[in-house]
């Protein structure tokens, strides 16, 4: 049975496809077909047709009209799909048979440029990644702001680099899998050349059109090479000539950046809380006050990768105490931020050809925003700011060049007339005005013919099939001049031509062909005159980033109260009434209360923080954590006096959590993260570290807890500052012996045996751990309190130590007979109480199942 050309055309096309759901132009529609219009119309709920393709045989099909492209791309992109595009190349009209089609793009999730897709507060990045031995290349890139980065690093820092840039794909060998402790992405295999560095330069030197990588600084670096020569030889493959869009790659490194791994980001709750997985309630969430697309993505980029350089730090804390000093300059130069758009990544769209008009003014209108921008800043001096002026470019030829060619509100679609300026070029000007005037005289003619013919219903119409036409009812006839000539026949009259009409008919279809070929090549041109000058935009787009972050982060001093932190390079930290920046927002003004914190390597190297549950260890390590973070990315700090010592690696160890994608145990990945912990630590690091060895026997546990302390203190090697928070009171002896350790409890006072958390962290250990009232507040029932208190009390008695537990309890209280006197295999929730595992869970897990448990019962009692 032989196909249709169009079928063979399509199978011809998908081959070269397999793995990527081809959209193919027919006419107005893009049409899918086989397993891939299954596909789209499962995931894009489209009907599912089928068509005739060759003797008699349906295919199934479903199609999407073109113009609907961009959400239904958004769509299937951001559920992992691939999606190639394949246009029609050929002119239709002028092809003899069948149409040339190709593939002009591959859409994919690290390749996406349609703003309706992407999120302008957030980068989207394509990463390649090359491993070899203990080391590793990674090549990232964002093609819709044209970015393009490399380096080269130790295989242990990959995976919290990975977390740091948070693929939106990845581009891996053949071979190596994906790395469990890699951040989640869709993974596109890029074999052809991460293996060959010859070919990945030579790759790497023709597509940037360079005779040596030295202008790239990565001449020694191998393997970022091979990594980047496989994401460009990716992106020809998938962008076609789109590809060049892409900045020269400029390599980096993390020598001066404070090592944070994906845990740390985590706990630390940097880009969304921790419970309901959202910005809000993240440190972003807090410092966020930017107005420009730039300036989001740029912030999220420092708040992901603070600085271990005193120098850098200093600048941006001197600019960003320019704005805070000067509010009324701020708000000027706020007002005016807003209104700037996303210039890096609307240039990309001008670069890649597939800009609209609108999309020009609104770049332009942000570009001419530069010298009220500079001006405001310059009237008030503020000193600390002027480097950034200075490397602001003048785009001011490029806001002439657009505004002259542009009208001020053009269309979107090129080829109308709408959208060149008038007087920008006379030959256009001129075939608009005979169109015009052709037209004028068209609805003069109805006036005209009506008086000559004295028919008052003559009408003058246009169709696609005639064009212009006059239209007579039947009953007038026998009225119609001799010149006339009868094109159609209808039920109520006929309708005729004029040689006048048609003359005047073939001069505004020419005038309007010309116009439109005239406007097409005069925005084409507009457009690559502006992409030449792509990189000064960008320059500019990144001094704006610039301001847009430093008026952010003072507009967020000086609205809750920060202050500038002083950077040291010893080993210190000093932090008088500090105060968590995310929980402070959260619980209302004025109710947070701050604290102190003091640590220093020679003599408070190790603070042993005890206290309750529920009394705020977590948040005053936390906060402590979070104050440094924030210096380090150059902002201001919630406190009233902070001396940081600026450290090279923050870690946190916080929270017990089972890690059900790789099967490890709670405990096994506590000790797995301690472990890193105790060999990358170094003594100018910060430790967070939370309840370590409670996932164990209390025994067990406290050992583990004692000898990673005392490691912590007396290894000068990994002799960092750090807070470790714990349950386990014996821990408190260790500063009788060990002179670096200062023990600090958060208290609580007592009122009428209730616990009232005071959070105000003292110095000393805590006497008692408060735990039975806690369980109180959360609503255990009464007898269990009550009974919990007696086990204490011979516990502290000393006579658990050998017995064990205390003298079993079997009575059965009123409230307790229904449940428990029923067989454990017909009581579901006896079952389930039997299973836990008490011993290993948190006590806020052992209340949340709490929760349930009783949900559980009172369901059941309610319903027998
Ligand atoms: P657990 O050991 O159960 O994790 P914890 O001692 O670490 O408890 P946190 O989780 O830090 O306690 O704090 C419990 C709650 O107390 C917080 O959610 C917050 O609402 C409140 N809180 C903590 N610190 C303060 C503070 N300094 N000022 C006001 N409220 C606070």
């Amino acid at each position: 049975m032989s196909a249709t050309p169009i079928r063979k055309q399509y199978l011809g096309i998908k081959r070269q496809y397999p793995d990527v759901l081809v959209f193919f132009r027919l006419g107005d529609f893009y049409e899918t077909f086989d397993d891939d219009a299954r596909v789209v119309s499962r995931e894009l709920s489209i009907t599912l047709t089928s068509r005739e393709m060759g003797r008699g045989k349906r295919f199934p099909m479903a199609g999407l009209p073109y113009h609907a492209l961009d959400g239904y791309l958004a769509k299937l992109v951001n559920r992992g799909f691939k999606v190639a595009i394949c246009e029609q190349v050929g002119d239709a009209t002028l092809a003899r048979g069948l149409v040339e089609r190709e593939v002009v793009r591959v859409v994919t999730p690290g390749t996406v440029v349609e703003p309706e897709i992407l999120d302008h507060k957030k980068n989207n990045y394509l990463v390649s990644v090359v491993q070899d031995g203990p080391e590793a290349g990674i090549a990232y890139a964002d093609i819709s702001t044209g970015e393009f980065r490399i380096t080269q690093l130790p295989e242990s820092a990959l995976a919290s680099e990975l977390d740091r840039l948070s693929p939106s794909e990845l581009l891996l060998p053949e071979g190596p899998t994906a790395d469990s402790t890699w951040p989640a992405a869709p993974v596109t295999r890029a074999n052809y050349l991460a293996d060959d560095a010859d070919e990945s330069e030579r790759v790497l030197l023709e597509h940037f059109g360079v005779t040596s990588l030295e202008s790239f600084g990565c001449e020694s670096l191998p393997l970022a090479v091979r990594a980047a020569g496989a994401l460009v030889g990716y992106l020809q493959e998938t962008q076609k000539a789109a590809s060049g869009s892409l900045a020269g790659p400029s390599t980096y490194s993390l020598d001066k950046t404070v090592v944070l791994d994906a845990q740390t980001r985590r706990n630390l709750e940097l880009f969304s809380s921790a419970w309901r997985n959202e910005v809000e309630g993240s440190l972003l969430w807090v410092l966020d006050k930017t107005c420009t697309p730039m300036g989001a993505r740029l912030l999220k980029e420092w708040i992901g990768q603070p600085l271990f350089d005193l120098v850098e730090l200093e600048r941006r804390l001197d600019s960003v105490q320019a704005f805070y000093s000067d509010g009324i300059t701020r708000s000027r130069v706020t007002k005016l931020l807003s209104k700037v758009g996303d210039l890096e990544r609307t240039s990309v769209r001008v670069q890649r050809g597939v800009a609209n008009p609108k999309e020009l003014i609104a770049l332009k209108r942000g570009l001419e925003l530069a010298p009220e921008i500079k001006s405001a800043i310059e009237e008030i001096g503020l000193s600390h700011l002027t480097w950034i002026l200075d490397r602001m470019p003048d785009c001011s030829d490029l806001v002439e060049l657009i505004s002259c060619t542009l009208t001020d509100d053009p269309s979107t679609a090129v080829g109308g007339g709408g959208v060149v300026r008038e007087g920008y070029d006379t030959e256009l000007d001129k075939m608009r005005n005979a169109s015009s005037e052709a037209r004028g005289f068209i609805a003069n003619l109805e006036r005209e013919e009506r008086r000559k013919t004295g028919i008052k219903s003559l009408r003058v119409g246009y169709n696609k099939v005639f064009g212009y036409y006059v239209e007579v009812s039947r009953s007038h006839l026998s009225q119609v001049p001799d010149e006339y000539i009868r094109k159609q026949t209808l039920v109520n009259g006929e309708r005729f031509v004029t040689p006048e009409l048609k003359e005047f008919e073939a001069l505004i279809l020419g005038a309007q062909e010309k116009v439109e070929e005239l406007e097409q090549a005069i925005y084409r041109r507009l457009c690559a005159q502006v992409a030449e000058n792509v990189n000064r935009i960008h320059e500019l787009a990144g001094c704006f980033a610039l301001l847009d972050i430093y008026s952010c982060l003072a507009e967020v001093a000086s609205l809750y109260g920060y202050i500038r932190p002083e950077l040291t390079e010893d080993d210190v930290l000093h932090i008088t009434s500090g105060r968590h920046p995310v929980v402070e927002r959260v619980v209302g003004e004025g109710v947070f209360v701050p604290n102190d914190s003091h640590l220093a390597g020679a003599e408070r190297q190790i603070v042993v923080l005890t206290g309750p549950n529920m009394s705020g260890k977590s948040t005053y390590m936390r906060q402590v954590a979070l104050i440094t973070l924030m210096a380090q990315i150059g902002s201001f700090v919630p406190a009233e006096k902070a001396q940081i010592g600026l450290v090279d690696r923050i870690f946190t160890r916080v929270g017990l959590q089972d890690d059900l994608s790789t099967g490890r145990s709670t405990f096994m990945i506590e000790m797995l993260e301690t472990a890193r912990i105790l060999h990358m630590a170094t003594p100018r690091s910060l430790i967070i570290l939370d309840e370590i060895g409670r996932g164990t026997s209390t025994y067990d546990g406290l050992s583990i807890a004692q000898a990673v302390i005392e490691h912590l203190h007396n290894d000068p090697r990994v002799a960092a500052r750090t807070i470790f928070a714990t349950h386990y009171h014996e821990l408190v002896k260790l500063a009788d012996t060990l002179p670096r350790i200062v023990n600090c409890n958060v208290t609580v006072a007592e009122e009428d045996g209730k616990a009232v958390f005071l959070h105000k962290v003292a110095p000393g250990g805590a006497d008692k751990s408060y735990g039975i009232q806690v369980a109180q507040l959360a609503g255990i029932p009464r007898p269990v309190i009550d009974r919990a208190a007696q086990v204490l009390q011979h516990l502290e008695n000393g006579a658990g130590s050998k017995q064990g537990v205390a003298p079993v309890n079997n009575e059965t209280g009123p409230w307790q007979m229904s449940f428990f006197s029923l067989p454990p295999e017909t009581s579901p929730l006896l079952n389930e109480l039997a299973k836990l595992d008490v011993a290993s869970m948190t006590p806020r897990d052992a209340i949340v199942k709490l929760y349930e448990l009783q949900e559980e019962a009172r369901k059941s009692r309610s319903s027998t």
